[in-house]
């Protein structure tokens, strides 16, 4: 007698699962029948059988149950094409059925009996048709009859197969454990989880699925709270170096320019979190342009002020180098030394520097990796600011939390200029508090944006030329480095030559791109900020930070080919100083999406506006899915219309952990359990 399932056995242990599809299913992380029950559908068919064929909709997916009328007959169209056909009936309506390749199915259907089919009905004539359709024997209920999930595969394991193991595992679904309380999900009227998982499998209707889910989704947001509280919790019990000492007069004082509303409201929220003992971990966001730098300054201003010293971490080397710059500019006025560690530097260009280090001599340390991956001594490291966070992981954070070395801990400042919306960013980063700067500096004229198609180019390369002669300069984007890329993007270097030599002999061209070396990568871009070129070519390297205010004009090549933030985060490498600014897209592709997609760019430049409008057409799946964020991956919880059920979630997790702060009691170990899987990468958060 074979042992009986329970959430433990392992998937081997399954009728049909051999060492090949053992191996097919591990690639989906899938081991056991309780991986099997959380691996859950990404779509479902509505296959209810439906009886009137004269009252289907047609052109769209139906399924209906037929007598076969007549036997089907096959017949050969050309060398490698049969096709079978044959007349199902009911009493309102036939319907001609067609198979192409697929005799077979003359002798499965017989006539005289009745089938369920399902697929799209076209009408020809007065003729029903239906193509290809899937059919099984009326009574069988294995491909039609219900709702029938659609499971994200991989090659060797199909929906077949995967639908097959889940009704097998669905009978598990009793053994998995409660994780909310009957009074939690009372309060906010919650389905059990048995119920949930053989629900969200195989749904008697859409309401029992929409309560699943429900559920479900809800689980998911409760533990990602509960998880990123208990983050923030274990750093409240950190000490930091206060920073008391507060004359932010002294440093506005010596900026060229007034702080901005939003950014004077900024520096305070920081200034607030600086001055206590624990560790202050802000996110500071504001679109590109907004000036967050100055924000950044006016916390290294304080760190010095309270004899600590700050490091400022960068996602490029040529972004370190200008804020290098920058901040040089802004601070030395107030007797601050900046220096700059990256990976480019010589050994002994490195060492000098990191004596300087730990000798004191530097107040603001400005990096790359090398901060990280060097082995650096701070004399008295008080403040972390990293740019650009979203390249930056959450553990990478804590290793340069970790740098500070004795049981003090620096204070973090992350700067993002990925306009996430409001709410979002709660969530993402729950673990943080936020600063956002929601305004541009004063007389900024808005960049103005076209979307064009190839027949322009030529007008395109003419308002190049009209740009450069007016004393501006030209940023030009292609998606890809070489011809190697199959797909034919523009590709830098060799689009970069074509030009200089056919388009523009006259005009000065320069080329910059990922795969060159640092220096000569540094060497083009200080030519092109210090107007020795008139136009630049380049693959997204220049995305973030680089400041030019003397350019003018952004063309973007194959622009279908980016996001809608990274377009936007381009878009603000010009407009950067008083001259009317241009972004011009350039893109052939016709699927109304796409286009749509893109003129959202034309019609707004809101940063936050266009995220949200990212987030609705492509999905949350780019803010959870790529895991830049270095948070937990959420399955369900996609966050349309999921707001309410966010706030009801964490709301609960706040009455859960007033009750039991740790979640150390007895009957919240399946919760506890939960929440550490979802944290798999951080379970030191229980630590
Ligand atoms: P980002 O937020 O993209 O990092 P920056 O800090 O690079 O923005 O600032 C963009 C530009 O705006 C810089 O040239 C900076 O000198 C200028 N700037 C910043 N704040 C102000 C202000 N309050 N008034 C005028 N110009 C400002
Ligand atoms: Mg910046």
């Amino acid at each position: 007698m074979p042992e009986p399932l329970t959430l433990r056995t392992p998937l081997t242990a399954l009728a049909g699962v051999g060492p090949a599809r053992q191996k097919a299913l591990s690639r989906l992380g899938l081991e056991t029948v309780a991986d099997l029950l959380a691996w859950f559908p990404r779509d479902y068919e509505d296959r209810t059988v439906r009886h009137d064929i004269s009252a289907l909709p047609l052109e769209e997916p139906v399924c209906f149950a037929a007598l076969v009328a007549e036997p089907f007959r096959t017949s050969h169209i050309r060398r490698g094409m049969d096709i079978t056909q044959g007349r199902v009936v009911d009493g309102t309506a036939a319907v001609y059925v067609t198979f192409f390749n697929q005799s077979y199915v003359r002798n499965a259907l017989i006539p005289g009996q009745t089938y369920h089919f399902y697929g799209r009905l076209t009408q020809n004539g007065r003729r029903l048709q239906m193509s290809n359709p899937h059919f099984e024997k009326e009574g069988e209920n294995r491909l039609t009859g219900g709702i029938m999930p659609v499971y994200p595969l991989t090659a060797g394991v199909t929906g077949h197969l995967m639908a097959s193991l889940q009704r097998a595992a669905a009978a598990c679904a009793d053994q998995i454990l409660e994780t909310l309380s009957d009074d939690l999900r009372r309060a906010y009227d919650l389905a059990p989880a048995p119920f949930s998982y053989r629900e969200i499998h195989f749904p008697t209707d859409w309401e029992t699925l929409a309560r699943a889910r429900r559920r479900l989704m809800f689980e998911e947001l409760f533990c990602l709270t509960l998880g990123l509280t208990l983050l923030r919790g274990r750093r409240g019990t950190q000490l930091a170096t206060p920073f008391a000492k507060q004359d932010i007069d002294a440093f506005t004082a010596a900026l060229p320019f007034p702080l901005t509303g939003a950014q004077r409201r900024s520096v305070e929220e920081a200034a607030a979190d600086l001055r206590k003992s624990v560790p202050m971990n802000r996110l500071l966001q504001g679109d590109v342009g907004s000036g967050k730098t100055v924000v950044a300054a006016a916390c290294a201003w304080l760190a010095k002020e309270n004899g600590c010293q700050s490091a400022l971490m960068a996602p490029t080397e040529l972004l370190a180098q200008q804020h290098a710059g920058t901040l040089t500019d802004l601070l030395s006025p107030l007797g601050m030394t900046v220096d700059l560690l990256t990976g480019s530097m010589t050994a002994a260009q490195k060492r000098a520097c990191r004596g300087r280090l730990e000798r004191g001599e530097t107040d603001l340390i400005v990096g790359t990796h090398a901060l990280l991956s060097d082995p650096v001594d701070f004399a008295g490291l008080g403040l972390v600011i990293t740019d650009e966070q979203h390249r930056f992981g959450v553990d990478q954070r804590a290793a340069l939390s970790a740098k500070s070395g004795g049981t003090r801990r620096p204070h973090v400042l992350v700067m993002s200029a990925t306009p996430i919306p409001r709410t979002l960013a709660l969530m993402i980063y729950g673990d943080l508090d936020l600063s956002v700067i929601d305004q541009l500096p004063p007389g900024r004229t808005p960049v103005e944006t076209f979307l064009i198609g190839e027949d322009k180019r030529q007008r395109l390369y003419g308002f190049v030329r009209k740009q450069v002669g007016q004393g501006r300069q030209v940023y030009i984007v292609c998606p890809a480095v070489d011809q190697a890329d199959p797909e034919g993007m523009k590709a830098a270097e060799q689009y970069g030559h074509a030009l200089q030599t056919q388009v523009f002999p006259d005009l000065r061209v320069g080329i910059v791109h990922g795969k060159q070396k640092p220096r000569e990568k540094s060497a083009v871009m200080a030519a092109f900020a210090g107007g020795e070129l008139d136009v630049l070519v380049s693959t997204t390297v220049i995305e973030v930070g680089v400041d030019v205010p003397n350019a003018s004009l952004m063309v973007i090549e194959d622009a279908d080919r980016f996001g809608l933030s990274q377009l936007h985060q381009l878009r603000g490498r010009v407009g950067r100083g008083q001259h009317q600014s241009y972004c011009i897209l350039l893109s052939d592709h016709r699927a109304e999406s796409t286009r749509k997609r893109l003129k959202t760019l034309c019609s707004t430049t809101d940063g936050f506006v266009i995220a949200e409008e990212d987030l609705k057409l492509r999905g949350p799946g780019d803010f959870f899915g790529s895991r830049q964020h270095g948070l937990p991956q959420l399955k369900l919880a996609s966050l349309e219309g999921d707001m309410r059920l966010l706030h009801q979630a964490q709301a609960a997790a706040r009455e859960v952990l007033r009750e039991d702060p740790d979640l150390r009691r007895e009957d919240h170990a399946p919760l506890r359990r939960r929440v550490e899987d979802l944290f798999r990468e951080n379970r030191d958060i229980f630590n």
